[in-house]
């Protein structure tokens, strides 16, 4: 049946096709102004040390971050399973060892003491991961990290807004990585950002964004010839002007709507409170933590895949973020562990339902979500 309240609408307008076409009239199509305007635009929204390298993608500024590290064959990455399999996959990608550790069964996010118990001589990095919205505890791992010189790696695909006692990504982890794909809070479609108070760092990382190039196009452009060298090897991961100008009316609307998304998360769940077979992840933090409201997802009691099919055909969009990165076929493959390893990443992987949220989704969506929920449930005789 047709879809009566999609999993995702964009809320892109006026103002971003205003300034993409602008930028489209520019001479210059791949990096250059609009991306540096982008870079201190956003990196003006964190801390006043920290900057910003915009990116195609969170895939490549993780991949970055692991590799401007100097992370590679025989160092291990401690990460959790309960994330997008880019947080895992980019640790191959970069030639080290994956080392999963389980998450707290309440928020779903990695746990610091299994973090701690997991280290070994060999590990160079940890990857967090600020999962649907609300951040890990980066000051517990900071302090597990630091004095081992172990770098602290934030994913923050899901965490522009967020807070964590009184802290925002990149201030207390050696960097963290943002995303623009199609869905996600702020986009361009495709994009990406790597944020760190490290400029050393982040000028290696813009390096390996463009083939390991001593200077990029828009250095190159304009007055005399300069020849340019490669001093790495790199990849081809950097953010046009297109994606910036997409991306550059976005921001003075981000609190705006991360309000919006807010009283949706509230009408949520008051619509829930009723029904004892919808948990939500316990709330991280204390005072002066925030969750982003990036995803809205639910533990069902039981019988997930039925939930999700019947909530399909009854016209909601659904999604399921995520089902451990472990449990799927290559990683199983690849990590052979035994099928009750990792138990509370499973567990939530296993009965986690994301449903719609978006600034541009009505009341009336919430409540129709609300009562096919409810309606589903009943069917199915979930308590
Ligand atoms: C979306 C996402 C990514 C990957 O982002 P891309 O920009 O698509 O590469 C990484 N980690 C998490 C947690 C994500 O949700």
């Amino acid at each position: 049946m047709t879809q009566k309240v999609e999993f995702y609408r964009h809320s892109v307008g006026e103002a971003e096709r205003a300034s993409v076409d602008a930028a489209l009239r520019d001479p210059f199509l791949t990096t250059g102004a609009r991306v540096r305007e982008f870079e201190a635009k956003f990196g003006g929204m964190f801390a006043d040390d920290a900057q910003v390298l915009g990116l195609s993608s969170c895939t490549a500024a993780l991949h970055l971050s692991l590799l401007a590290f100097g992370v590679g064959p025989g160092d291990e990455v401690i990460t959790t399973p309960l994330t997008f399999i880019a947080t895992a996959n980019v640790i191959l990608h970069a030639g080290a060892t994956p080392v999963f550790v389980d998450v707290d069964p309440g928020t779903g996010l990695i746990d610091p003491e299994l973090v701690e118990a997991a280290i070994t001589a060999r590990t160079k990095a940890v990857i967090a991961v600020h999962l649907y919205g609300q951040m890990a505890d980066v000051r517990a791992l900071r302090a597990i990290c630091e004095p081992r010189g172990i770098k602290l790696i934030e994913d923050a695909a899901h965490a522009v807004e967020s807070l964590r006692d009184s802290v925002q990504p990149g201030d207390v982890g050696d960097c963290a990585c943002f995303s623009f794909y199609a869905t996600k809070n702020l986009t361009s479609g495709e994009g990406g950002a790597l944020l760190s108070r490290d400029r050393e760092f982040l000028e290696r990382a813009r390096t390996l964004s463009n083939h390991g190039m001593s200077k990029n196009a828009a250095d190159r452009y304009g007055g005399s010839y300069v020849h340019w060298d490669m001093v790495a090897l790199g990849y081809k991961y950097n953010m046009t002007n297109i994606q910036a100008a997409m991306l550059l009316p976005q921001l003075p609307h981000v609190e705006d709507k991360c309000a919006r998304r807010q009283a949706i998360a509230c009408q949520y769940k008051a619509g829930f409170q009723l029904l004892p077979f919808v948990q939500f992840p316990a709330v991280a933090g204390g005072e002066g933590s925030r969750n982003a409201r990036h995803l809205f997802v639910v533990f069902v009691s039981d019988m997930r895949d039925e939930v999700l099919s019947a909530l399909g055909n009854e016209g909601v969009g659904v999604a399921v973020n995520y089902r451990a990165v472990h449990r799927l076929t290559f990683w199983k493959e690849r990590l052979g562990l035994a099928s009750d390893a990792l138990p509370h990443a499973t567990d939530l992987g296993e009965r986690c339902i994301s449903l719609p949220m978006y600034p541009d989704l009505t009341d009336r969506e919430v409540q129709y979500v609300v009562e096919t929920v409810a309606a589903v449930g009943g069917r199915l005789g979930l308590s």
